[in-house]
């Protein structure tokens, strides 16, 4: 695709939940004409918050190399860093003896504990994840992968069979699809694996941008997040979690900052956080996705749900009145799904489907098999699905024009 026009800003009133930057961008349409641009593609990447481009610009002239500098600034940029720890650490409900690794994303995140894993112990992976948090358990063996059950209770049943095998050092589970916005009952799912000595990996790329967790109210041990899906820039994200493995493991990036003493023959690793983090750290970005959790922290308790509630209803309820369009589901016993919707188009191609929303209608979804083939598999569509999805920046006025462009779709074809 080649792009002529660059956008345009400008100002439109919301009801979105909270500001992001960039909301207001004008986008051109084929044939002609343009649009603000409608970004439904959250569950993908988020665009920043307001406030987070704020506070990046405040700390950019305080930018200095963390940890070894003497100089005054290196001193307040390690500060920073380290404050920016304690609020993803305190974001996700983290435990006094937890540590908080800040990595790049929430792959990253699962790669770095697949090598902590103890060596030669079983990890348990239902087939609905994200490849993210499936491929590095494939990589690393031995691993059993559970096929999901079409309710939640038979999920549950099966998964408390596996365990009762006794087999398993780590479960590692989805805290939302990334195609349905879906979870298993968290705490039921710690009971079950702590009930037969296993620990829990909650893998909450899709779970933290719109809900509250905790690690110490739900039990869970560790959970990884990206910040580029929770209203901070790219580059960030976290594993939170018990200490032990962590400490004992190699370090994830060897090098400079990892170690607490190097000779040309030995080396002494430094303990957890700093043992995975080798390397000069992005500072910018851990101020960054800190300051998206001080904001989605400071927000009332259920305001991100109950927003995201009247949206997600709004379109499923619209969606499904369209002839031939079909919402997906996994389990329709689950509890209330996040703002992810994945739905078909009967006979369309949702790569053309989602081109055309693009192109005519200057809407952003995301078309194919989101990094989940065994689950689209599962689900009949081993061809791929469209996804929209809504999150704290979102308004009705965005869900609307996703319900006129497919209609007009509809009628018109492509
Ligand atoms: N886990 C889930 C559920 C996801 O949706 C994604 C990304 O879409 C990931 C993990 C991987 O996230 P990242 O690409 O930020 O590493």
């Amino acid at each position: 695709m080649s792009i002529s026009t660059l956008p345009t800003t400008v100002a439109t009133r919301t009801d979105a939940l909270l500001p992001l930057v960039g909301a207001d961008i004008e986008v051109p349409l084929v044939p002609s004409g343009t649009a603000r641009y409608v970004d439904l593609d959250g569950a993908a990447s988020t665009r920043p918050l307001a406030s987070v481009a704020a506070r990046v610009t405040e700390v950019l002239p305080l930018y200095a190399s963390v940890h070894r500098g003497a100089g005054y600034l290196s001193q307040v940029s390690t500060a920073l860093y380290e404050q920016a720890r304690q609020t993803v650490g305190r974001f996700v409900g983290a435990r006094d003896d937890d540590v908080t690794v800040l990595v790049r994303h929430t792959t990253d995140a699962l790669n770095l504990l697949a090598g902590a894993v103890p060596e030669g112990a079983a990890v348990l992976v239902l087939d609905c994840e994200h490849h993210a948090d499936l491929l590095p358990w494939q990589r690393r063996g031995p691993v059993t992968v559970l096929p999901t059950a079409g309710t939640v209770t038979g999920t549950l049943r099966a998964i408390g069979a596996e365990l009762a095998r006794g087999e398993y050092a780590l479960l590692a589970v989805t805290g939302a699809s990334n195609l349905t916005g879906e979870a298993l009952p968290l705490e039921e799912v710690v009971a079950l694996a702590h009930a037969a000595g296993t620990r829990v990996l909650v893998d909450g790329a899709q779970l933290v941008p719109h809900r509250r967790f905790s690690l110490a109210a739900t039990g869970a041990d560790y959970v990884a997040f990206s910040g580029h899906k929770t209203y901070a820039p790219f580059g960030t994200g976290a594993l939170v979690g018990r200490r032990d493995w962590l400490d004992a493991a190699p370090a994830y990036l060897a090098g400079g900052g990892a170690v607490h003493e190097v000779t040309v023959d030995r080396t002494s690793w430094a303990a957890a956080p700093h043992r995975h983090e080798g390397g000069s750290p992005n500072v910018v970005g851990a101020v960054a996705l800190a300051a998206a959790c001080d904001a989605l922290v400071a927000l009332p308790d259920g305001a991100r749900q109950q927003h995201e509630r009247a949206l997600r209803t709004r379109l499923v309820d619209g969606l499904t009145a369209l002839p031939g369009v079909r919402v997906l589901r996994i389990w329709p016993d689950a509890g209330e799904p996040t703002g992810v919707v994945a739905f078909t188009v009967e006979g369309a191609d949702p790569g053309l489907v989602a081109a055309v929303l693009s192109a005519e209608h200057g809407i952003g979804v995301r078309d194919g098999r989101f990094c989940a083939h065994p689950l689209t598999e599962r689900l009949g569509v081993p061809e791929g699905a469209l996804r929209a999805s809504v999150g704290v920046g979102s308004t009705t006025e965005d869900v609307d024009r996703l319900l006129h462009g497919l209609t007009r779709y509809l009628t018109d074809g492509p």
